[in-house]
């Protein structure tokens, strides 16, 4: 059963700024207690483009910006292989605040976050969203039980978005294996995202 008094109130929400001071104010799970910042996201309000990863890590926390530490760095260079810019595309997580010792965010706490995450994802708009793990990739495709081994690479229509499941640049450092298939997934996000623009530009008086 949907939280009603959280829907009306995020329904007052009518911009990314009122949504992310809406959201420093959360306490809805746990995690809040534990953290430093809420981390909200970050980047263009209005990108075609949204990378949406787990959840923030020590140097996120400690910081208040998404994707900032050794995993954040490995992101901007993937940005910079795909052309893009943190200023040009969209970076949130699957929870704001950080699950301590970096475990994966819980269930509840998923739950709890994910209607802030919707919210966010719906006044930005974007056509494509890169889900990157296992937990932005069961959130946002709404499958427990998801293999981002065997579902990474494949194209999903959410709403009006396509959405790429990919592995977590954190997954990366830890096994170096996994870039070439990151790889591959981020130029089919880079092929989309060309077309997408293209079209755009035709229609552009
Ligand atoms: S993780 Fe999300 S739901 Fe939990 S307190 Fe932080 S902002 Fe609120």
């Amino acid at each position: 059963m949907g939280d009603l008094r959280l829907d009306e109130a995020l329904d007052q929400q009518t911009s990314l700024s009122e949504l992310q001071e809406f959201c420093q104010k959360c306490n809805r799970c746990g995690l809040r207690q534990g953290a430093c910042n809420v981390v909200f996201g970050e980047g263009n309000p209005r990108a075609k483009l949204v990378f949406v990863g787990e959840g923030p890590g020590a140097e996120e926390d400690r910081i208040g910006r998404p994707f900032v530490g050794a995993a954040g760095k490995l992101l901007d260079r993937i940005f910079a292989a795909g052309g893009w810019t943190r200023d040009e595309i969209y970076i949130a997580n699957v929870v704001k605040c950080r699950p301590p010792g970096n475990r994966p965010p819980r269930r509840t706490e998923i739950e709890s976050c994910l209607p802030l995450l919707q919210k966010q994802i719906e006044l930005i708009a974007p056509r494509v969203i890169v889900a990157m793990g296992a937990s932005a990739a069961k959130t946002l495709l709404n499958d427990p039980s998801l293999s981002i081994t065997k579902e990474r690479g494949r194209w999903h229509k959410v709403g009006r978005c396509m959405l790429m499941p990919t592995f977590h640049p954190a997954a990366l450092l830890r096994d170096p294996r996994k870039k070439k298939p990151v790889w591959k997934d981020i130029q089919q996000v880079m092929a989309f995202y060309e077309g997408l623009q293209a079209a755009e530009g035709e229609r552009q008086p």
